[in-house]
């Protein structure tokens, strides 16, 4: 029988008439229903998280002890990884080469890092003497209140924890509004934290349409900070929503990541990296590299091999461990891809490999788009400046390292670029000049707990994960504690005299 998961709030499982039904978008099967959130949803978790939080039974519980229930969440997860790289796979069509290792595996490793680091964070420091009232000064790092978070399907698990790590270790409340398409594993991951002991509305599950749900949470007077993943155009809705009551934002958003083959790299090497940047994940990644730019002098060498190692690639089922590219997430998202196709030609472009769905009867169901390169590209057209959220990589060409680096910098968006050389020196020089949050040299999607996740320009705002994951989840307070006795010194005699 299918599976059928309620929502999570003030520590009840709720269900409603209503539900989602979670189909494969490989094979177009059933792999859950899923409970339909409302707003009232949203404001019963709201008066859920805050009661939590002003009770204070999480917040207070000593540092250690918070992070020992992440940690336990981390171990449970860690435990059920080949049932959970499954279920991930089912649910948004990502391959099981990838939901193992990165979605479940950097996931737990994400959850285990925030834990081992909350010890050590400066939640209290002081600072020099303030002279000359003589005053002691205390920073206390306290937390916000109620966080909300709203993730996208793509990658759901990582980009969850990546929030509900770091709030729950500072002691704030949560509420997690996961897309309509991928809730299942972030509703197991609520269980964990029920099984680990977190109180009642510490932790909230609503699932539920981005519009009313997701924007009724993000725009809600109760909420303190809106921690969102997604993409750029809700991210600035929440921007604009958030502008009002002054609340705290942090985004992580679209990207158009700039891969740019220098002419002394390893050429072979450069081509599969090239494409294991911009199809990991089906092609499904915020932070891919969805723009190639290779060195005019070297082109026709560097297409010929990309489009022969693209052939290699096997879309198929995501759940045979020797599929390379699974499904895109929907027909819409579909439909989407291949209309960039049309586009992309008008505009002069040429498809040089793939530029449609698989032919054969295990493409009949699902929705599918073949690895696709497009060549004669320039930087203007619409397949270069838009993210288009699938197998999809377009190549264009330079001459000298001034036009590499203005043509990868001239987009809107700045979360990920890379390089490939085999002189480091250049390489680095490189990379310091791309504007981009992230920028891997001879590989991608190097993602790791302990540095800083995120983009500059309309790709975000904040980062996510490193040592300062934390900072983005807590208010600092100033303490000044004047023990100089007397107001003889004191900056306030200025204006009042002193009695007598
Ligand atoms: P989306 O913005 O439509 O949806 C993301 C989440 O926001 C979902 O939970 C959705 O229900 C919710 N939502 C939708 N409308 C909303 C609204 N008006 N108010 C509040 N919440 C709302 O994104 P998508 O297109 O489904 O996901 C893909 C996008 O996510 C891509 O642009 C991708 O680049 C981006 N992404 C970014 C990162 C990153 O870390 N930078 C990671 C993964 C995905």
């Amino acid at each position: 029988m299918t599976r059928h998961y309620l929502m999570y709030i003030d520590g009840q499982w709720i269900d409603t008439d209503d539900r989602y039904e979670i189909r494969s978008p490989a094979s177009e099967e059933l792999v859950a229903t899923v409970a339909k959130g409302a707003t009232s949803h949203v404001d019963a978790a709201v008066a859920a998280a805050t009661h939590a939080f002003e009770e204070g039974k999480w917040r207070h519980t000593p540092v250690a002890e918070r992070a020992a229930v992440i940690n336990e969440v981390a171990q449970r997860f860690g435990a059920r990884t080949e049932e959970l790289a499954a279920l991930q796979s089912a649910e948004n069509g990502a391959t099981v080469r990838i939901t193992g290792a990165l979605h479940v595996g950097l996931s737990v490793a994400q959850l285990q890092y925030v834990a081992a680091i909350a010890p050590s964070y400066p939640w209290e420091t002081s600072g020099p003497p303030i002279e000359p009232v003589a005053a002691e000064g205390i920073v206390v790092r306290e937390p916000l209140g109620v966080v909300a978070a709203i993730v996208p399907w793509n990658i759901p698990l990582l980009t969850a924890v990546w929030k509900i790590g770091p709030a729950l270790v500072a002691g704030n409340s949560l509420i997690l509004k996961p897309d309509e398409h991928a809730p299942l594993l972030l509703l197991e991951l609520a269980r964990e934290f029920e099984a680990a002991g977190l109180p009642p509305g510490v932790l909230n599950v609503i699932t539920g349409d981005g519009d009313p749900v997701g924007a009724y949470l993000s725009g809600h007077a109760g909420v303190a900070k809106v921690a969102f993943t997604g993409s750029t155009a809700v991210g600035k809705s929440i921007l604009r929503q958030s502008g009002d009551s002054i609340r705290r934002v942090t985004l992580e958003l679209g990207g158009k990541g700039a891969n740019v083959i220098l002419d002394d790299a390893d050429i072979d090497m450069a081509v599969d990296g090239a494409l294991f940047a911009c199809m990991a994940n089906n092609g499904q990644a915020c932070e891919a590299g969805t723009r190639l730019l290779i060195p005019e002098s070297r082109r026709d060498e560097i297409v010929d091999k990309l489009i022969a190692r693209a052939a290699t690639l096997r879309v198929g089922d995501p759940l045979d461990p020797a599929t390379h590219i699974g499904p895109i997430i929907s027909a819409a998202q579909r439909d989407r891809i291949l209309e960039y196709f049309q586009i992309a030609a008008q505009e002069g472009a040429t498809i040089a490999v793939g530029g449609r769905a698989p032919q054969g009867p295990e493409f009949a169901k699902g929705y599918w788009i073949e690895p696709t390169i497009l060549v004669d590209v320039t930087n203007d057209m619409r397949i270069a400046r838009e993210e288009v959220f699938g197998p999809v990589l377009v190549v264009l060409t330079y001459d000298g390292l001034d036009e590499a680096v203005a043509i990868a910098n001239d987009t809107n968006y700045g979360l990920s670029a890379g390089v490939w050389g085999s002189n480091e020196a250049r390489a680095l020089e490189v990379a310091r000049r791309l504007q981009a949050g992230m920028v891997w040299i001879n590989n991608w999607h190097v993602i790791h707990p302990a540095y800083p996740f995120g983009g500059v320009k309309q790709s975000g705002l904040g980062r996510e994960g490193g040592p300062h994951g934390i900072d983005e989840y807590v208010e600092e307070k100033f303490i000044a504690l004047d023990r100089s006795g007397g107001i003889e010194n004191k900056a306030f005699a200025i204006v009042i005299d002193p009695a007598g």
